[in-house]
C-alpha cells in the first residue's frame, strides 16, 4: 500500500466529555462494534474517585489503567481507526488538552439530561483553538432527557458551533427504541443489549415502509415521520467542508449502554472525519504524504516500577514512515537515536511494531529523553507547533523536608514536570520552585510520586497567585523593563520563558491596562 493509501485510511481521534457522560462506555462499545474486544466490561472506567481512602493506590491504579488505554485500535470499514484515550478527572484536564494536539477530531459525548456540562464547555474551547472538527453523541437517551430540538438548540447556543443532526432518536427514556438514520436514510433496530451486538437487526430503508409501523408502533412511526421532515426543512444539507473545518458538528443520537446509536455514528465517522492533514511547524507546513517521517511527543507515561526509571513516551507520526531500529534526529537534543521496541497498541495488548504511519501513536521507551513537544525527523530541525501549556490555577512552592535528598527531588521534580504531571517555574532569587497544577490532585500524585520513586520528600506551601501569564512585546526593551520593575512576580517556565504571576485577577487587569505594549498570554503558545 503507498503512504498515501496508509494516510487516507487511518482516523485518529479523541472521546472526550464531562464525567459521567458515557466516554468510557461509549469507548467500549466503538471497541467491540470494530472487534477488537468480544464482550463489554474489558475497558476499565479511568476515573479516580478523590476522597477514598486509598487515593493513592487509586492514581497507581488509574496509572497501570491509562499506560494500558492510551491508544486503542482497530479496524473499522476499512479504516484503521486510532483511538486516543482521555482522563477522565478534571483535575488531570490538561493530559487532555494534550491528547487534543496529537488527533485529528473528536467525539464529544453529551448527557441528554443534563445537556451541556462545565467541562463540555472547556473542551470545546480546546478543540476551537486548533479547528479540530467535533461529532457529537447525545447519550443515555434509554433516560428521560430534554427534547433533542431543545437539547440542539443548547449546543448552538452554548458551544458556539452550527450542528446538524445525522440521527435521529425514536422516542426517549422508557419508549427510546433506536436511532434512525438521517445520513444514510436508513433504519436499524437493535434489541437493547449491554455487553454484545444484538444479531436481529430491522433495517428498513423507507420511512414510509408500513414495517416501520409494526415494529416501532404507530405513534412512534408517525412522530418520526414529523420530526425527521422538520429536520430536514430547518436544516441545510450536511456540509462535510463546513464539518472538517471545525464549523460545523454533527451530531448523532443514541445510548452506549444499550448499543443504539453506535454503529450510526461509527459509520458516519469513518466516511467523514478527517484522515491526517498538514500540520504547521515553526519552520514550514508538514504534509503528511511526505516521504521523510517526521513526529512529536504529546505525552510521557512514567514506569509503574519504581526500581526502573524508563517511561513510555507516545509518539505522533505526523509524516513518512516511522521504522523499527532505524536512526532518527531528535531535533532539541540534535542527536539521533534508534528504537529497537516500538510499541503500537491494540486495544488492552501491546506489540511491537516495525512500522507506523501518519495518524499512529507510538509508544517509545525513554530513559528521560524526552520531553512533552519533542519532535523526531530524519534531519530536518522541524519543531511542531500546537503543544502549549495552559495557565495552571493552583501554585505552590515546593519545600525540601529533606536537606539529604536535595538532588534527588531536583530530579524528581524535573522529570515529573517533563511528564506533564504540572508545570514548574523556577523564580529568582533563591531559584525557588513553584509548581502550577489546574487540579488539587496533582499535589497528591507529584508528594506521593517524588516519595515512592525518587526517595523524596516535599511540602507544598500556597502561593497567592491567581494566574501565570505568558509575555511577550514588539520592544523588547519595554518588556525587560517590565519584568525587572516587576521581578518578584517573574517566574520563568520549562523553556526558560517568563511568565508574570498576577495576585489576583484586578491585579491582572490593572497591569494589562497599564502595559499596552505588552501582551499577556494565557496560553504558552502564541502566533
Ligand atoms: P465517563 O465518566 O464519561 O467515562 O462515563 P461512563 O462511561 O463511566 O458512564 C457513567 C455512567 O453512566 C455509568 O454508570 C454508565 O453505566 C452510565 N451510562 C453510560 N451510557 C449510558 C446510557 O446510554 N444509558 C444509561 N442509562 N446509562 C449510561
Amino acid at each position: 500500500m503507498s503512504l498515501k493509501e496508509e494516510v487516507q485510511k487511518r482516523r485518529t481521534f479523541a472521546i472526550i466529555s464531562h464525567p459521567d457522560a458515557g466516554k468510557t462506555t461509549l469507548t467500549e462499545k466503538c471497541l467491540l462494534f470494530g472487534g477488537a474486544i468480544q464482550t463489554a466490561g474489558a475497558v476499565k472506567s479511568n476515573k479516580i474517585k478523590k476522597g477514598a481512602a486509598s487515593d493513592f493506590m487509586e492514581i497507581e491504579r488509574q496509572r497501570g489503567i491509562s499506560v494500558a488505554t492510551s491508544v486503542m485500535s482497530f479496524d473499522y470499514n476499512n479504516c484503521k481507526v486510532n483511538l486516543l484515550d482521555t482522563p477522565g478527572h478534571k483535575d488531570f484536564a490538561e493530559d487532555t488538552y494534550r491528547t487534543l494536539t496529537a488527533v485529528d477530531s473528536v467525539i464529544l459525548v453529551i448527557d441528554c439530561v443534563k445537556g451541556v456540562e462545565e467541562q463540555t464547555e472547556r473542551l470545546m474551547e480546546v478543540c476551537r483553538m486548533r479547528d479540530t472538527p467535533v461529532i457529537i453523541f447525545i447519550n443515555k437517551m434509554d433516560r428521560e432527557g430534554r427534547p433533542p430540538f431543545d437539547l440542539l438548540d443548547e449546543l448552538e447556543q452554548k458551544l458556539h458551533i452550527s450542528t446538524r443532526p445525522l440521527a435521529w432518536p425514536i422516542g426517549m427514556g422508557s419508549d427510546f427504541q433506536g436511532v434512525y438514520n438521517l445520513y444514510e436514510k436508513s433504519l436499524y433496530l437493535f434489541s437493547a443489549n449491554k455487553t454484545k451486538i444484538s444479531d436481529d437487526i430491522v433495517a428498513i430503508q423507507d420511512l414510509n415502509d408500513p414495517e416501520l409501523d409494526k415494529t416501532v408502533g404507530e405513534r412512534a412511526a408517525n412522530q418520526l415521520r414529523e420530526d425527521v421532515e422538520l429536520v430536514e426543512g430547518v436544516y441545510e444539507p450536511f456540509n462535510l467542508e463546513m464539518y472538517q473545518s471545525g464549523l460545523l458538528a454533527p451530531v448523532f443520537f443514541g445510548s452506549a449502554l444499550n448499543n443504539f446509536g453506535v454503529k450510526e455514528l461509527l459509520d458516519a465517522f469513518t466516511r467523514i472525519a478527517p484522515h491526517p492533514h498538514d500540520r504547521e511547524s515553526v519552520n514550514r507546513v508538514v504534509a503528511p504524504e511526505e516521504n521523510k517521517f517526521s513526529g512529536f511527543i504529546f505525552k510521557i507515561h512514567a514506569n509503574l516500577d519504581p526500581r526502573h526509571r524508563d517511561r513510555i513516551a507516545f509518539l505522533r507520526v505526523c509524516s513518512g514512515k516511522f521504522e523499527r531500529n532505524k536512526f532518527f534526529h531528535h531535533v532539541r537534543l540534535d542527536k539521533n537515536f534508534r528504537f529497537s521496541n516500538p510499541y503500537a497498541f491494540l486495544a488492552q495488548d501491546k506489540e511491537v511494531i516495525e512500522e507506523a504511519f501518519p495518524g499512529d501513536v507510538i509508544g517509545l521507551y525513554d530513559t528521560g529523553n524526552f520531553k512533552i513537544g519533542d519532535t523526531l525527523t530524519e534531519g530536518e530541525d522541524l519543531i511542531f507547533k500546537g503543544i502549549p501549556s495552559f495557565s495552571p490555577e493552583i501554585f505552590r512552592e515546593v519545600i525540601n523536608t529533606d536537606p539529604m535528598k536535595t538532588k534527588q527531588l531536583e530530579k524528581g521534580v524535573q522529570q515529573l514536570t517533563d511528564e506533564g504531571v504540572a508545570q514548574l517555574f523556577i523564580q529568582q532569587p533563591g531559584n525557588r520552585k513553584i509548581i502550577g497544577t489546574v487540579g488539587e490532585l496533582q499535589f497528591d500524585v507529584i508528594q506521593y510520586r517524588l516519595e515512592n520513586e525518587y526517595g523524596a520528600s516535599c511540602r507544598f506551601i500556597p502561593m497567592n497567585v491567581y494566574k501565570a501569564c505568558w509575555l511577550t512585546s514588539e520592544n523588547q526593551e519595554i518588556l525587560d523593563a517590565f519584568c525587572r520593575i516587576k521581578a518578584k512576580d517573574i517566574a520563568f517556565d520549562k523553556d526558560n520563558n517568563r511568565v508574570y504571576m498576577a495576585e489576583t485577577e484586578w491585579q491582572l487587569n490593572m497591569t494589562i491596562r497599564n502595559n499596552p505594549e505588552i501582551q499577556f498570554h494565557f496560553i504558552s503558545e502564541f502566533t
